[in-house]
């Protein structure tokens, strides 16, 4: 059958090795970095041999096939090797979609595709379907294929992901929005970015759907040079006459062939604009595979949404508290200002991937009063919005963070940590981030 060789031990590449070990393929997983225990166990449990903190290039450049995990990027060393000597390598969910016949609803997109991806299983799950979540949420696709068998797939799919995919396809495909994001990991070119969001469409037939943010400037210009052959299902606020959803009278409306679904948008349980844009993306999937009208619509009033995105934490002596710590780039900081309803105290700072902050510029003019630049590098905003902004204070912490945004908001304010930018200088990752926020606007 070949030899796999899986390079990264976590959750994607421990699900892949028990499905290529479970295929009967001759199996190695190599990491640079030590293995967590659930997944040493994992592969000493279906008897896969693996090497921790270091890569045996004997071991490995013998293989058929490399799976590799999203986190290492293309030009390391190791990979470009392989590739020159033309091992095909690929991602640990093109490798799971060759051993299932599921129907699969993939969701990708700058910002919105955790929210999406848990709103389109919510729907499908308690509309009594045989459904799966995967991707970067939950379990891996391959460890499921291995020891399930759902009938569909919700999966959550980043662009690292889609990198590695060539034959995979989606049934229903979502692009949510296309931002410039990761640039670093695509040699600072945004196009090479945007061709590998669009990879959700490829090898998709007639017979497949492709839900899209219609006004989406970036997305708009591809759809109308590439040749999609899936049916196109866009959305967009103000309804077009290609509009298979949009608001119409403060009604969300969902116009496919089989369906003509109306809702409030007052109802739905995901507030803000890019919230609603969310739940208009989810319905079209959930009509696509023919969910009864009052299955969407009680889903969609009464998901409780997702940690650390425009979660509300607590007020202490009227002074609002916000986390929205995954907002790991400045766009989706941008959709956080624009739904606030109060003056607003911004944290954010971190590790920077090459921002323009131009985009939050005016929001931060108007309605921003005090800026807290949290990170080990603050030279970047400093370097955007000084002599823009009066009120900026540097801190080093959490705790300094909170208890400084606190100091400076007046009562009616939100203190909103919404910090563009990714958090592996101080925090071991955005959860993490979150976490502390929380526990400081609780200890105050
Ligand atoms: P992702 O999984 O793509 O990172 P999330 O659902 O985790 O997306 O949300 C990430 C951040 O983006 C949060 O700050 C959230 O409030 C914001 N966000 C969610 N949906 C959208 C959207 N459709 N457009 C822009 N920003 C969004």
């Amino acid at each position: 059958m070949g030899r796999i060789v899986i390079l990264g031990g976590g959750e994607s590449g421990a699900g892949a090795a028990v499905l290529a070990k479970i295929q009967g393929f001759d199996v190695f997983l190599s990491d640079m970095s030590e293995i967590k225990p659930q997944y040493r166990e994992m592969l000493d449990k279906y008897s896969i041999l693996w090497e921790e903190k270091q890569h045996t290039l004997e071991k490995i450049l013998n293989a058929d096939q490399i799976i590799k995990s999203p986190g290492i990027p293309d030009n390391a060393p190791l990979i470009k090797k392989l590739k020159a000597q033309g091992t095909p390598v690929i991602s640990e969910i093109e490798f799971a979609g060759r051993y299932t016949k599921a129907k699969m609803i993939c969701i990708t997109g700058s910002n919105g595709k955790t929210t999406v991806t848990s709103l389109i299983y919510h729907i499908l799950k308690n509309a009594g379907l045989n459904v799966g979540l995967a991707g970067n949420i939950g379990n891996s696709l391959a460890f499921q294929v291995a020891t399930k068998s759902f009938e569909y797939y919700v999966v959550e799919l980043s662009s690292f992901q889609l990198d590695g995919m060539t034959e995979f396809k989606a049934d229903v495909a979502i692009l949510l929005n296309i931002t410039p994001d990761h640039l670093d990991r695509y040699d600072y070119n945004f196009q090479n970015y945007v061709d590998s969001k669009f990879r959700i469409t490829q090898n998709q037939t007639d017979q497949d759907a492709f839900i899209f943010w219609e006004n989406d400037p970036v997305i708009k210009k591809e759809v109308e040079k590439r040749k999609i052959s899936a049916s196109l299902y866009p959305f967009a606020l103000e309804k077009s006459e290609k509009s298979k959803a949009f608001i119409e009278k403060d009604d969300l409306v969902i116009k496919t062939l089989k369906t003509l679904f109306t809702m409030p948008v007052s109802e739905l349980a995901l507030k803000g604009m890019h919230n609603t844009y969310n739940s208009m993306a989810a319905g079209l999937a959930a009509s696509i595979v023919h969910v009864k009208k009052e299955n969407i619509r009680q889903s969609l009033q009464d998901f409780q949404g997702v940690e650390h995105r425009l979660e509300y934490v607590a007020t202490v002596r009227n002074v609002i508290f916000i986390n929205d710590s995954k907002a790991t780039n400045v766009n989706s900081c941008w959709y956080a200002l624009q739904s606030m309803k109060t003056p607003v105290v911004l944290i954010l700072g971190g590790t920077d991937k090459g921002n323009n902050y131009s985009e939050i510029e005016e929001l931060v003019r108007n309605n921003v009063t005090g800026l807290i630049f949290l990170g080990t590098n603050n030279e970047p905003l400093h370097k955007f919005f000084d002599g823009k902004k009066k009120n900026i204070i540097d801190v080093r912490s959490m705790e300094d963070a909170v208890k400084e945004a606190y100091r400076i908001a007046s009562p009616g304010d939100t203190v909103l940590l919404s910090p563009c930018c990714a958090s592996f200088d101080l925090f071991e990752n955005y959860e993490d981030r979150g976490r502390q926020f929380k526990t400081n606007v609780r200890n105050l």
